[in-house]
């Protein structure tokens, strides 16, 4: 099996998680910008977290084969500083000509409050400004509905954003036709409590196919798993997917939406 791991925050992992995730076919592996499980207390920290995902990390992936690529971001549980927020985005530019960057993510709504939505818009105009690709992150909690709504108007009013160029991650059963009606991708998160389980993930693609959809395992400090993509890889075989189909789903759709940068370079 060979796939490509699209979302995982590998600065919490240990290096095991590489050797397994490398001995399972991993090809390549998308870090975007996360919460640390703590808020940050300057743009320093920021500063400091950005230079570990476009050098430290990227050698650490490297000396088992793996490449590794990331995106920037201040995530939306820190934007309610709205202040910091503005210091954040502003030193980003620095850092987009590095290697490994494809963009600007992962961005979103957490609690779908004002000064998370003026971020939102702050990042989405620096996509545009610096012509970036686009990873979202939706809301986990009963507001993923409204904060997907929303999160979808303010990046369609921004006529510089092609949607091709943007993903929508965590989408549910609820959320995945609207988003997939713009013409964006959509990413499901294969988490083994919450979130999207194996099982519920291949009854989104039985229901709507998998054209724009990947599937990611947003492994992080939390309960995560970084195998689950190709365990849920496995879970399609047992229920009789074709090999050709799994391998649309887990390897070349992401090199499809990913590819459309060109620094995205995967080894098969
Ligand atoms: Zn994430």
């Amino acid at each position: 099996m060979r796939y490509i791991e699209p979302h995982a925050h590998m600065v919490s992992r240990v290096t095991d998680d590489y050797v397994r995730m490398t001995t399972a076919g991993c090809q390549a592996v998308c870090e975007p910008a996360f919460w640390a499980g703590f808020d940050r207390g300057s743009v320093n920290g920021f500063h400091d977290y950005f230079c570990q995902l476009t050098e430290h990390e990227p050698k650490r992936a490297g000396k088992f084969g793996l490449a590794h690529f990331c995106w920037l971001c201040i995530n939306p549980k820190e934007s309610e500083d709205i202040k910091l927020a503005r210091e954040v985005i502003d030193i980003i530019p620095e850092f987009l000509g590095r290697p490994n960057v494809l963009g600007i993510g992962e961005i979103g709504l957490n609690k779908n409050s004002r000064n998370e939505i003026k971020v939102l818009e702050w990042h989405v105009d620096l996509a545009a400004r610096h012509d970036q690709m686009i990873l979202v992150h939706t809301p986990h909690l009963e507001d993923k509905l409204k904060g997907t709504r929303l999160i979808l108007d303010v990046i369609k009013n921004d006529k510089r954003i092609r949607p091709e160029r943007v993903i929508i991650d965590h989408v549910e059963e609820h959320t995945v036709k609207i988003v997939l009606e713009t013409g964006m991708w959509a990413g499901m998160t294969l988490y083994p409590e919450s979130k999207c389980s194996p099982a519920r993930a291949i009854d989104i693609i039985d229901l709507y196919g998998s054209e724009r959809l990947w599937m990611n395992s947003a492994c992080d400090w939390g309960v995560s798993d970084p195998l689950a993509v190709p365990k849920t890889a496995l879970e399609m075989r047992r229920r009789g997917h074709q090999s050709e189909a799994i391998d649309r789903l887990v390897f070349q759709n992401p090199l499809k939406f990913l590819g459309q940068n060109p620094r995205f370079k995967c080894p098969s």
